[in-house]
């Protein structure tokens, strides 16, 4: 898969891409992610990405530089017919968007291509949504930009694509995939000011273990998240 991300802040991903799974994907070669800054598809000679909301209210992304970076990533013309049964999608991360979750996260892993838009400001020039796919929020909050909402999406979506996690067992197991919260875990010691791991875990049967587990799920669950159950 490639991640094309679209922000005024590169520099800001750097961290993401260098690091722990994202960095373990990308080194697999199981994911590919481009970091590009709108400025450079900005029009001299100011470069200027934003401009003053039509009617007052701040500042938002001009529609020009969006398309042209957009172009420029695909190498042509997005709009409108090149579109159809692509296998690009491009997402702007927007709090007006569907909320993200485990199951969209997935969803998006059959696409070959995302072109990820990050805005700050206002937002964007409403235009811009003519040639975006799908709009997502991070969550009923609003932040000072799209940066880090992207990331929280890429990296929701990196740790599915299948090898980038070594032990995919573990992905099958976590919070949301099946609808309940993940079981608790345990490490050394085996005793710490008197708190004991529970002893089933250190039973070594297995049967057991993955009952305590489903139970402890499904406990919990109906104690945080009573309306996962109900999914
Ligand atoms: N004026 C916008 C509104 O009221 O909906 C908020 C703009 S916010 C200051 C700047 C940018 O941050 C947004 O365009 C979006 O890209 C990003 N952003 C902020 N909160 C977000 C969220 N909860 N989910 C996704 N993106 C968000």
């Amino acid at each position: 898969m490639i991640i094309d991300i679209v922000t005024i802040f590169p520099k800001m991903f750097l961290s993401i891409v260098g690091e722990s799974i994202i960095k373990r994907g990308i080194d697999k070669g199981l994911v590919k992610i481009n970091l590009h800054d709108l400025r450079d598809y900005a029009k001299e000679p100011h470069k200027k990405v934003d401009a003053p909301s039509y009617g007052g209210g701040g500042m938002v992304f001009r529609v020009e530089p969006v398309f042209e970076a957009i172009e420029g990533i695909l190498g042509c013309s997005i709009y409108p017919e090149n579109k159809k049964n692509s296998q690009t999608k491009v997402v702007l991360m927007s709090p007006k968007g569907r909320q993200l979750n485990q199951k969209m996260s997935r969803c998006f892993l059959k696409y070959e291509r995302l072109i990820v838009l990050a805005p700050r400001y206002e937002g964007v020039d409403e235009r811009i949504r003519y040639i975006v796919d799908e709009e997502i929020s991070i969550g009923d909050y609003v932040l000072s930009g799209g940066e880090l909402p992207a990331m929280v999406f890429v990296d929701s979506l990196v740790r599915l694509i299948p090898g980038v996690v070594s032990d995919q067992e573990s992905i099958k197991c976590e919070s949301f995939e099946k609808n309940a919260l993940d079981f608790p875990h345990y490490t050394r010691p085996e005793e710490f000011r008197g708190i004991k791991v529970p002893e089933v875990l250190l039973s070594g049967d297995h049967a057991k273990i993955n009952k305590w587990r489903e139970d402890k799920s499904l406990e919990i669950t109906k104690e945080k998240r009573p309306d996962l159950l109900r999914k």
